[in-house]
């Protein structure tokens, strides 16, 4: 115990909520899959970042997360790799339809570097990515999502359109995660967030990604996550 203290301590990482795993110290301690590692290695990612060594074994545990980091720490491939293998996890699921990993980004530009991440891990497995954010069709998105995708990557007020157009549904979706909560709420998005949040089932395991936890965030985190475990890099939240 007092080594795991320590070895947080390496990493300025602080923790809270009950039975936190350990931080791992290298991606194969994670138990990814030939070809995730194999993605891993492509991306010339030798060791995870302080915020993975943390948040991967608390996510692929099926804990809810709150991870405070600032810009440029890794997050994304913090839930996108043990996203993957969510997917990986579902029993067949015939009938079903509509994503499975849904994430929701504040901007299009966002969205879109978080799309282009999950497409190259997703690849290897024949998981569809889509991108759902303004400034494309809205006709050749509604088509795109008609024909099927395991992950989503929206910006909130797009998905609710394509939602309102039943373009997809989330009878499927247990994986949502919240990127750059902080500024989702700056640009105004809370209500369709909360909407999105709504349709969503309460089952799912919640991701929850902020730079700050101002305190209408750190409101939202206490009404939509469960038992969640809060991961702090450095000095800010
Ligand atoms: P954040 O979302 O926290 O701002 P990103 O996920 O966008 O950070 O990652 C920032 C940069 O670090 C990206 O270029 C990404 O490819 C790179 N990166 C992520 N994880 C690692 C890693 N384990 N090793 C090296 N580079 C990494
Ligand atoms: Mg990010």
């Amino acid at each position: 115990e007092q080594d795991v203290a320590e070895y947080r301590k390496s990493l300025a990482i602080r923790v809270s909520g009950f039975d936190v795993p350990k931080p791992i110290k290298a991606f194969e301690d994670c138990g990814f899959p030939p070809q995730i590692m194999n993605a891993i290695k492509k991306q010339g990612y030798e060791k995870p970042t302080s915020i993975q060594c943390q948040a991967l074994p608390v996510v692929l545990s099926g804990r809810d997360i709150i991870g405070i980091a600032k810009t440029g720490s890794g997050k994304t491939a913090a839930f996108v790799l043990p996203m993957i293998v969510h997917i990986m996890d579902q029993p067949e699921l015939q009938k079903e339809e509509g994503p499975i990993g849904v994430i929701c980004a504040p901007t299009r530009e966002l969205a879109h570097q978080i799309y282009l991440e999950a497409k190259k891990f997703a690849k290897a497995y024949g998981i569809r990515v889509s991108a759902v954010y303004g400034g494309m069709s809205k006709l050749e998105q509604f088509k795109e999502l008609k024909a099927g995708c395991e992950i989503v990557v929206a910006t909130p007020g797009r998905l609710i359109d394509m939602l309102k157009m039943k373009a997809l549904t989330m009878t499927r979706a247990t994986y949502l995660v919240l990127d750059e909560a902080d500024r989702m709420f700056d640009l105004g998005f809370e209500p369709q967030v909360r909407s999105i949040v709504g349709q969503i089932r309460p089952d799912r395991q919640t991701l929850l990604f902020s730079a700050t936890m101002p305190r209408k965030v750190e409101k939202l985190a206490r009404e939509i996550l469960t038992d969640p475990i809060r991961v702090t890099v450095g000095e800010v939240g």
